[in-house]
């Protein structure tokens, strides 16, 4: 396997990250399972037949120092879907299961666009909204100074993270893995 050569932190390895740093690492070494590509499917199909067709497709660079070296970390975001009138993010997903990693994915975005020092046209800052058509819920994330500390570790973990030769551990909650496209990888 090869280390990525040039890393770009984006949204989904955050949320990534959040869930478990294997899967991250697994997922900046390109490798993919066939289930995670029928998740990314899936959340497409539900933002087509879900939203307002008014809605835009955003991508967004920034840089963040990185929390030990001194040097900096590129960043990347691919926004699925933004009302930009209502100054809303949008993030489509099926099931509140893995809540944390989605409200860390969101909060990243809204941190790219801090970073850049975007604002809604009255100057107030963005807010994210996780959506889950299924469930019929929506879920409000905003960006707090707190969380721009927490994304800074989070972001330095993942470059480092990058630099390591062998995955890190298997997470020892196993009912949770039996969910994850990575299972048979890890235990099979
Ligand atoms: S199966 Fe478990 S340990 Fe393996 S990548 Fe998925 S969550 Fe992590």
């Amino acid at each position: 396997m090869t280390t990525p050569s040039i890393l770009r932190v984006g949204g989904m390895l955050v949320g990534y990250y959040w869930l478990c740093p294997r899967k991250a690492w697994l997922s900046m070494r390109g490798i993919w399972m066939e289930q995670e590509s029928d998740t990314v499917a899936l959340g497409r199909l539900l933002d087509e037949d879900s939203y307002d067709r008014s809605d835009k497709h955003i991508e967004l660079e920034a840089e963040a120092p990185d929390g030990t070296s001194g040097s900096t970390i590129r960043l990347v975001g691919k926004i699925d879907r933004a009302n930009l009138r209502e100054g809303v993010l949008h993030e489509t997903k099926k099931s509140r299961s893995c809540e944390d990693a989605h409200l860390w994915q969101v909060r990243f975005y809204l941190w790219l666009l801090f970073r850049n020092r975007v604002t809604r046209a009255d100057g107030t800052p963005f807010r994210g909204q996780l959506d889950y058509p299924l469930l019929r819920r929506t879920e409000t994330v905003t960006l707090e100074p707190e969380h721009e500390t927490e994304l800074i570790q989070t972001v330095t973990a993942i470059r480092n993270l990058a630099t390591q030769d062998i995955p890190p551990a298997r997470l020892t909650k196993r009912t949770f893995c039996a969910k994850c496209a990575y299972e048979e990888l890890c235990y099979g």
